[in-house]
């Protein structure tokens, strides 16, 4: 199992990740290993610097929870568009444990992004969806959901509790 790594001033955290050029075999096993990680953490994304690769990949979870719940890849996602209309919503963060905020994000987004089979795909989203998208992008270019936040706490982990 990969290590998720935590902390605000984490180095990898922090810093701006690189494109991928080529998905190549590592890069689909790097995948594979953040999909187990995720899930025994109960995430509902995670980024690869979190894992401790500065690249742009991210998976996120998109519906979860619902019966169309589906597990995501994105290589190089890019958000092509976001709405004005924005929402305030509660995010915790897998490498931040405990803490919560409130983060103000586009209620919709378009993102594009390579598939791992390494087709050009681009999907529209809204409300938790396009929050999860949103912060995993975020921790491409080394920035927390602290870092937006208002009202941040500490809280104990609950069952219902999603970490993005
Ligand atoms: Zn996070």
């Amino acid at each position: 199992m990969l290590e998720i790594l935590t902390g605000e001033t984490n180095k990898t955290l922090r810093e701006k990740s690189v494109s991928v050029a080529k998905i190549d075999s590592s890069i689909k096993k790097l995948i594979k290993e953040m999909v187990k990680s995720m899930g025994s953490e109960n995430g509902v994304g995670l980024a690869a610097p979190q894992v401790g690769s500065n690249i742009r990949v991210i998976i996120a979870r998109l519906n979860p929870g619902e019966g169309n719940e589906i597990i995501v890849a994105m290589v190089n996602p890019e958000i092509a568009s976001c709405s004005e209309e924005k929402e305030a919503g509660e995010e915790g963060c897998l490498s931040l444990p405990g803490m919560w905020g409130q983060v103000v994000r586009s209620r919709e987004i378009i993102v594009r992004f390579t598939s791992q089979k390494g087709q050009d795909q681009t999907l529209k989203m809204e409300a938790l969806n396009a929050r999860i998208v949103q912060h995993e992008i975020d921790h491409l270019d080394g920035v927390l959901f602290v870092d937006k936040a208002t009202g941040i706490h500490e809280k104990k982990m609950e069952i219902d509790d999603l970490q993005i």
